[in-house]
């Protein structure tokens, strides 16, 4: 592994340590297979199958790609006198929860549902509550995308997000989807996922976001459509070269953006000068996003939350 990532880190070309990340993550079934062993502690190969009405082929696949990332790691035990394999979280893998609180805490302030979502208890103050985004580095909390800056070294675009092949999106009979519908559509394929990035950055026009990102005009605008349905972008300046702006839903995924970066930043490398740096303006130091209580103001740590399921509904 330290080899690799020495022969990695003399290419000049490559993906940043976000594109990195984003390709280890950035697929639904992924984060889906990630989010049930995070909230039902899913470990093992029928059980995410059931729960999640995946395909073997498809499961399998991911799995292995998982295992391949560092993400899951096999560990075997016994059953009716057979060795089986289940799946640990790993450690890289672990680290990635206050980006699931984060996506939680997004849907629950923006995204109507139906059925309920799963309650968060701090158990630090004991209080059923909400999180807000707070910066590790001076301790201020209430830390918004318009309190911060972000700037690409000197990446291209193209080092920053690195799209893979289109791959099948979740369709199941089961609704795998559940829990967290709309984060999972936005980050859940690269395009999707990097066009957002790219808006972070400062993006603003159709012809910019398809000359800096090399992506074809029809996937372009087909995602475009897809966040002003969803209400992550607006259109600013309709007509022939439209502008598009991020709206404050759109904005306020920022928290869930700067957790990925972060998370990006800590566990994969790239070529030098490719990262993307948050500056929170407030302390001027590098924005270090942490999680703070609603009810109590204390920085919640990974092992202080709990999530409790919504009963499910047998209609759904
Ligand atoms: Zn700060
Ligand atoms: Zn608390």
């Amino acid at each position: 592994m330290a080899k690799a990532n020495r022969m990695e880190e003399r290419g000049v070309e490559g993906p940043s340590a976000i594109g990195r990340a984003l390709l280890a993550v950035s697929d639904q079934w992924t984060l889906l297979i990630l989010q049930r062993a995070f909230l039902l502690r899913v470990r093992r190969f029928a059980d995410w199958r059931d729960e999640l009405g995946m395909s073997e082929s498809v499961l399998a696949n991911r799995l292995k790609e998982m295992v391949a990332g560092d993400l899951l790691k096999p560990a075997p035990y016994r059953e009716e006198g057979r060795t089986r394999t289940e799946y640990l979280l790993t450690e890289r893998a672990v680290e990635l929860w206050p980006v699931l609180v984060e996506i939680w805490s997004w849907e629950r302030r923006w995204v109507p549902r139906r059925h309920g979502l799963p309650e968060l208890t701090h158990t630090g103050c004991g209080r059923r509550t909400d999180v807000e985004l707070g910066c590790a580095s001076c301790g201020r909390a209430g830390v918004t995308a318009r309190d911060t800056e972000t700037v690409r070294g000197a990446a291209t675009f193209a080092q920053v997000t690195v799209p893979r092949l289109h791959r099948r999106t979740v369709r199941g009979e089961a609704d795998p989807l559940s829990y967290l519908p709309e984060t999972f559509e936005v980050l859940g394929d690269r395009w999707s996922t990097v066009i957002l990035a790219a808006a972070f950055l400062g993006l603003r026009r159709f012809a910019d976001f398809q000359a800096e990102l090399g992506v074809a005009p029809s996937v372009l605008s087909n995602r475009l459509r897809r966040f002003t349905d969803l209400g992550v972008l607006e259109v600013e300046e309709p007509g022939a070269r439209p502008r598009y702006r991020l709206t404050d839903k759109g904005l306020d995924f920022f928290g869930i953006f700067a957790f990925l970066v972060d998370w990006a930043q800590r566990w994969y490398t790239g070529p030098p000068d490719t990262d993307l740096r948050i500056t929170h303006r407030a302390c001027g130091l590098p924005f270090r996003p942490c999680l703070r209580c609603r009810s109590c103001g204390e920085a919640v740590s990974r092992t202080r939350v709990r999530f409790a399921l919504p009963e499910r509904d047998a209609t759904a």
